[in-house]
């Protein structure tokens, strides 16, 4: 197709302009989507990917993709979750594919539950999402949303990093009010990357129609992940328009994000202002106690004991995204079923290989390396006395990944780093793990760089 080919040639100019590790983080699953009157659309994976590329290659890219036709004026960014085959490059094809191809079975098996009629998954109930400080907020909201459907909070956000239970709270919550209304509550679950299909579909297909009596029909209207909505044209004028149907009629609305409606850069205001006129409540990272309580659950819903210094363990361990949880368990009850003892030792290997950190292999200058990287600096800002403003959040987070990865002593990190004392360490990595609760938009960066160290 002609559009692969021009975005490879591109892709391959732009390669030698840019560092190998953001080459690959940024640019690799991009594809070329679109081009019309001078002006091409690139498809990134996700929203973070996007605003990346936008604020750091738009430039770049221009060029590129000028030097190879010169009536190219302008390029633009969108969030694209197809499968990016076509325009990835060779070596990282196969990979993909494989994953692609589990991830897909999983899925049709998880599918089979799903209720066709509302898309809820019946194995998300409020009875088993258990209750702490960090979602204590959320789950209020949510069952004060049950009892006065479209009146109290609307519309209801919930956001908070992955792993956090949002899909299970705003699923509980649609299956609840089935339950409690007796199926007289019409009820729609949807991913945001579903609804932007059928919108996609609808226009194509002429049968925007059929798409408007899909969803401003519904008395309860949930939508999970919307910062994907965020960006594309279409989509977001047909869901502002949904959402003011419903918003109208007293329909309910139930939204999921992974960070706050003023973080979604792509978002229109007067979106994001009728996000914000409702009720906005965050997931934050559960505490031990949360955690314990939420294995415990898990264990006795699928009829596992567990002895408490095991249970205590993995609690300890599985800190950010609970469903490492789940992967641990699944495994765990795996071992069980093939009847062998389940020892300390053999979860300890089981939660180190989920938590997938491979720190045997890696060094020290590694991280500092896959840090400059990311923030296109020298590594030798980060080692040096530099001062400057533009090096201290990037120092600090080397400082932050030292000691979370590899667990270098604070005296060792501060000498590392331009020789500082080890009280600078100390508070680098304090007030980054404190910092990591709230702020979503580090936490992606340490997630993006996390991707560059376990790659190299
Ligand atoms: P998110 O949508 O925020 O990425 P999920 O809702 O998919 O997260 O939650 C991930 C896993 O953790 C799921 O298996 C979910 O059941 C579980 N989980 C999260 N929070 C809770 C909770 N408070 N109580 C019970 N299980 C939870
Ligand atoms: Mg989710």
């Amino acid at each position: 197709m002609e559009f692969e080919q021009l975005w490879q040639n591109a892709l391959s100019e732009i390669e030698v302009q840019i560092s190998k590790p953001n080459f690959a983080t940024w640019l690799k699953s991009s594809r070329l989507l679109d081009k019309q009157d001078g002006v091409v659309l690139v498809g990134l994976p996700n929203t973070f990917a996007k605003e990346w590329v936008e604020n750091k290659y738009q430039k770049i890219i221009l060029n590129a993709l000028r030097n190879l036709d010169q009536s190219t004026k302008k390029v633009q960014f969108t969030v694209h979750h197809g499968n990016g085959a076509a325009a990835t490059l060779a070596p990282s094809r196969r990979s993909r594919k494989v994953n692609e191809d589990d991830f897909k079975k999983q899925l049709a098996f998880e599918e089979l539950k799903i209720d066709p009629e509302t898309n809820l998954n019946p194995r998300y109930r409020l009875s088993s999402f258990v209750v702490g400080k960090t979602n204590e907020l959320a789950y209020a909201a949510a069952s004060a949303v049950i009892e006065e459907i479209g009146r109290k909070y609307n519309p209801l956000f919930i956001y908070g990093g992955t792993g956090l239970g949002k899909t299970h709270l705003i699923q509980g919550i649609g299956n609840e009010i089935k339950v409690r209304y007796n199926d007289k509550v019409r009820v729609k679950y949807v991913s945001s990357e579903k609804f932007t299909n059928d919108v996609v579909y609808g226009i194509r297909n002429k049968r925007m129609e059929d798409m408007k009596d899909k969803y401003r029909t519904v008395d309860v209207l949930i939508i999970d992940d919307v910062q994907f909505i965020g960006g594309k044209t279409s989509t977001e004028e047909e869901f502002f328009h949904t959402f003011n149907a419903l918003y109208e009629n007293n329909k309910q609305i139930i939204i999921s994000s992974d960070r706050p409606p003023k973080f979604i850069p792509t978002l229109e205001d007067r979106l994001r202002s009728r996000f914000e006129g409702g009720m906005i409540a965050d997931i934050a990272y559960p505490d031990y106690e949360l955690r314990l309580a939420i294995l415990k659950t898990k264990l006795q819903e699928r009829g596992v004991a567990l002895p408490e210094n095991i249970v205590e363990f993995i609690a300890n361990k599985i800190q950010k995204n609970l469903r490492e949880l789940e992967g641990v368990l699944n495994r765990i009850l795996f071992y069980q079923y093939a009847k062998r003892d389940i020892t300390l030792k053999m979860v300890e290997e089981i939660v180190g290989e989920t938590l997938q950190q491979p720190t045997k292999n890696i060094n020290p200058n590694q991280v500092i390396k896959s840090v400059a990287d990311y923030f296109e600096v020298s590594p030798n800002d980060l080692t040096g006395r530099c001062r400057q403003k533009s090096i201290v959040e990037p120092r600090q987070i080397t400082m932050y990944l030292l000691r979370d990865i590899l667990g270098l002593s604070y005296p060792d990190i501060g000498q590392k780093l331009g020789k500082r004392d080890h009280t600078t360490a100390i508070y680098a990595y304090s007030k980054l793990s404190e910092e990591m609760n709230k702020n979503q938009d580090l936490n992606q960066k340490i997630i993006a760089i996390k991707d560059l160290i376990y790659k190299e």
